[in-house]
């Protein structure tokens, strides 16, 4: 850890001098940036609006200065809400001309899944940095053409993981670093939701990219990555359709097993048909339990030693923050586009091995 960022979190977990748990929000994140990052949403949809806004406004480092929208009246709206002035609200169809907008550093895509892509590129055409909502892509293919694109472009990709910015996170992550209970055996992740709602894009294949595995069984994969501060090497997996009148194009319930060069195990589980939001991690000499573990807080869990007594943040201001310390103090974004490129590699060879019934050999 080398990071002073993930070190101020740490100390929190480690040192025990600890704000009591009472869902007690902490104070600023710990970096504080000369001036403010001007972000603008693109795609106010129900993550934008609910989450993202808001957690933009608790931030301290960003301020929301603009949005790309197509629904005039949303517009209007987010005028008034947000003090936005004319210049900086753009629709799809005149949203080239930002490149000649100086009061905007990055744009944050949060459209459907199968629209990243398009508009990472063109954002990043037009000279912005560029965040995007997870899953970055709806396949390996796309988020190589992106991370190149944004590199011959000259501008930063990130990709909207915002757990890595928040404490419980980052402690399983020194866990995993630090040993505390000895070497990783076991991982076993499940994080479903009841989704029944066949007219939505995240039930269509070809704005989702896929079901379940896509939408939430990526936070289990992610957390299987930072839970043993490994790569997974190989997969098995077996998907389960019991509604295929419901989940016409997409996966249901989908289970797999990753293997790591260490040996360790990590189980794993996503659906669209129940509810789990878990994550356990088995040590030598110790384990972790997470519930919820990627919900937006609060998050609870204990380990061998007691309860996680660990601060309660606001996610979305606190990766706001974190993107806003990476842009402008020039440093590396911590959930860059390299990131979300790992996991699409995983998704497909979780794919590839409920398909083929076969051990899958993951490549990087
Ligand atoms: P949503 O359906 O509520 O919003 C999608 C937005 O895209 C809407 O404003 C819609 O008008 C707009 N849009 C533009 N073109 C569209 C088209 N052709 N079809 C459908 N919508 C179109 O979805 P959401 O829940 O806000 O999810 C958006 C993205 O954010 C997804 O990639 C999702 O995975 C991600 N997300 C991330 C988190 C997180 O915790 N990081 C949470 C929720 C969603």
């Amino acid at each position: 850890m080398k990071d002073s960022r993930r070190n101020f979190l740490k100390k929190f977990a480690a040192t025990g001098v600890l704000i009591p748990l009472a869902n007690t929000f902490t104070e600023a994140y710990p970096i504080k940036t000369d001036r403010k990052l001007r972000v603008a949403l693109m795609g106010l949809g129900s993550y934008a609006t609910n989450q993202l806004a808001p957690g933009i406004m608790k931030s301290q480092n960003c301020e929301l200065v603009g949005i790309i929208t197509g629904t005039p009246e949303k517009a209007v709206k987010w005028k008034e809400k947000y003090n936005l002035l004319d210049k900086n609200i753009y629709n799809y169809e005149n949203y080239e001309t930002i490149s000649q907008n100086p009061d905007i550093d990055v744009v944050y895509v949060v459209l459907p899944n199968s629209m990243h892509a398009e508009y990472v590129m063109k954002t990043a055409k037009a000279g912005k940095n560029v965040i995007t909502e997870k899953p970055m892509s709806v396949s390996v293919k796309e988020a190589k053409e992106m991370i190149a694109f944004c590199k011959n472009a000259g501008v930063k990709l990130g990709v909207g993981y915002r757990l890595h910015y928040e404490p419980f996170t980052n402690e399983v992550m020194r866990l995993a670093k630090d040993k505390d209970f000895g070497k990783i055996k076991f991982v076993e992740t499940k994080f479903a939701w009841k989704n029944r709602d066949i007219k939505a894009w995240r039930m269509n294949n070809k704005w989702s990219g896929g079901g379940a595995l896509m939408d939430v069984g990526i936070y289990c994969i992610n957390a299987s990555r930072y839970a043993t501060g490994e790569e997974p090497i190989s997969v098995t997996a077996q998907a389960v359709k019991t509604e295929p009148e419901i989940y016409r194009d997409i996966e249901e319930t989908i289970l797999w097993q990753l293997k790591f060069p260490s040996g360790a195990i990590a189980s794993g589980m996503s659906s669209y048909a129940t509810n789990a939001h878990e994550l356990s991690v088995h040590y030598e000499n110790g384990s972790l339990f997470m519930s919820p573990a990627y919900d937006y807080g609060p998050l609870k869990g204990y380990t061998s030693k007691g309860t996680m007594d660990i601060p309660i943040v606001h996610h979305q201001a606190y990766q706001m923050d974190g993107f806003a310390d990476a842009l402008l103090n020039n440093k590396p974004i911590l959930t860059p586009g390299e990131e979300g490129l790992k996991d699409m590699i995983i998704i497909e060879a979780i794919k590839k091995a409920a398909e083929t019934g076969k051990e899958i050999k993951i490549k990087y």
